[in-house]
């Protein structure tokens, strides 16, 4: 859940600012904010997001038109922030379409619940996620879409590189020989590979580390092969 695209719109720097933190700190990583109607109407186009947090009262447009606009496109969850009385009334009132609203003031905790409830019911899969996330400092590594998100920005992976990750996640902490690693990319016939798998691992740091010149996260272990250190994503 917590790798799905949350578009938050809300015009008070310090309320967005506050809520985007919070979302953060919760472990959700793929936070695009607006603070107007226009600008959050382009970024549900580009993005794609998965849910939007909607604040009512917009410098150029309320919350409800914003709405109407994005479900001309899109059927995404939506859950407003409303001030108490009016918007509350209309919300009700209006049947817009909307998944939750939550009244301001609100307590951060009571929103992450509400986008939570929200989440599971629209996304809620049957199997479990299979593949898992985990974080390389601050660059996040999410096996199940296989990518790296780096400062916001999302960073496919390819499939070898895929497989490669998948096989050092495998045994994270522990040297894993680039015969193990070969045959799990390469199949039976990785014989070879050694130097076309460096050339993978070079480009997996680009993504991952830092400085890819010393890396951290995707040891060489000369000699015997390679080590990847992670911490679990929350
Ligand atoms: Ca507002």
């Amino acid at each position: 859940m917590k790798n799905r695209k949350i578009l938050l719109v809300e015009d008070e720097p310090k309320i967005r600012e506050m809520i985007e933190l919070f979302l953060r700190k919760e472990g959700f990583y793929r936070i695009y904010t607006a603070g107007d109607s226009g600008s959050a109407l382009a970024l549900c186009r580009h993005e794609k997001p998965d849910i939007a947090i909607l604040d009512v009262m917009l410098p150029d447009q309320d919350g409800f038109s914003l709405l109407s606009a994005i479900r001309t496109f899109s059927d995404m969850p939506v859950l407003f922030l409303s001030a108490r009385g009016e918007d509350e009334d209309r919300l009700l009132g209006l049947g817009l379409g909307a998944d939750d609203y939550i009244v301001k003031p609100f307590l951060p905790r009571e929103l992450m619940l509400r986008l939570m409830a929200v989440l599971k019911r629209v996304y809620a899969s049957p199997v479990p996620e299979q593949l898992p996330i985990f974080r390389a400092g601050e660059q996040v590594v999410d096996l199940e879409s296989a990518a790296v998100v780096r400062e916001g920005q999302e960073l496919p992976l390819t499939a070898k590189e895929h497989a490669i990750l998948i096989k050092l996640y495998e045994n994270r902490g522990r040297i894993v020989t680039s015969d193990a690693i070969c045959q799990a990319v390469w199949g039976d016939d990785s014989y070879g590979y050694e130097n076309t798998l460096m050339v993978h691992i070079r480009r997996i740091r680009e993504k991952l580390e830092a400085d890819p010149s010393k890396p951290v996260h995707l040891l060489t272990v000369r000699g015997l092969g390679y080590k990847l250190v992670v911490q679990e994503a929350r």
